[in-house]
């Protein structure tokens, strides 16, 4: 599983980032999501940095108003979360445990999401308002983060389990209890995970548009084969890795 950009975004490849998979990690466990503090502009201006100076990124960004850019690829690691300090989330690996291996970040294992907004007060600069009950989250953005969850769930064939589907607090609780805050609607985003990955059918698979020829077609087609085939060899040895790592079983 490597290079899979979501043609439902706007690729805007950054340059920091970590060309696939870590060893030990070979998928993804799980779909992070996070909030900016800041504006959608501002990590597409870090994207087009050449050379990189910001170090920082996300798998892909969402605006406000639903707009969805991609920067590092499905099957490449972005740097967008830290090391696991006091998490809630069970699966952390022993070896991502706070002191355990700096090394071992969150982002070897979570393909992250970054949101537009603020969910509390950045304190150091400024912010147009702050997501609560009466500034509720964007439904634009929202239904951006449930599509694209549906779509990284579909490739990676991870099962879609609330479990897997995660703020960024539930791996620091210590600076990131915040992220994407209380306001965010969690509950509602894993269930329209779940109900667009089971609702979706394993239908015929669409050639890519501009394939005019039938040769061009097929072509594409038998592209399509191989990559499935080299995704379906990845998930075995996930969920091998898995299964040899977790404490306890998956459960809600
Ligand atoms: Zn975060």
């Amino acid at each position: 599983m490597q290079g899979i950009w979501d043609p439902a975004a706007e690729a805007i490849p950054t340059a920091a980032y970590w060309d696939g998979m870590d060893w030990e990690y070979p998928t993804y466990v799980g779909y992070m999501i996070h909030v900016m503090q800041g504006y959608q502009s501002t990590m597409i201006r870090w994207a087009n940095e050449r050379p990189m100076v910001t170090q920082k990124s996300a798998n892909a960004t969402i605006g406000r108003i639903g707009k969805l850019a991609q920067h590092v690829a499905l099957g490449s690691r972005c740097w967008a979360a830290g090391a696991a300090c006091a998490p809630t989330w069970p699966l952390v690996d022993a070896q991502q445990r706070p002191g355990a291996n700096p090394q071992r970040s969150m982002n070897h294992t979570c393909y992250s999401v970054e949101t537009e907004g603020f969910s509390k007060d950045p304190i150091d600069y400024g912010y147009d308002y702050i997501y609560s009950a009466a500034n509720p989250w964007p439904t634009a953005l929202i239904d951006r983060v449930v599509s694209h969850g549906v779509w990284f769930f579909q490739q990676t064939g991870l099962e879609a389990d609330p479990l897997r589907i995660i703020g960024h607090g539930a791996t620091d609780t210590c600076t990131r209890s915040d992220d994407p805050g209380s306001a965010f609607p969690m509950v509602e985003v894993q269930e329209r995970i779940a109900a667009g990955v089971s609702g979706s059918s394993s239908g015929p698979v669409t050639p890519p548009p501009g394939s005019s020829s039938i040769d061009e077609q097929l072509a594409a087609l038998a592209h399509e084969d191989a990559l499935q085939a080299a995704r379906l060899d990845d998930h075995d040895v996930a969920f091998e890795v898995i299964n040899e790592r977790l404490a306890r079983p998956l459960a809600r």
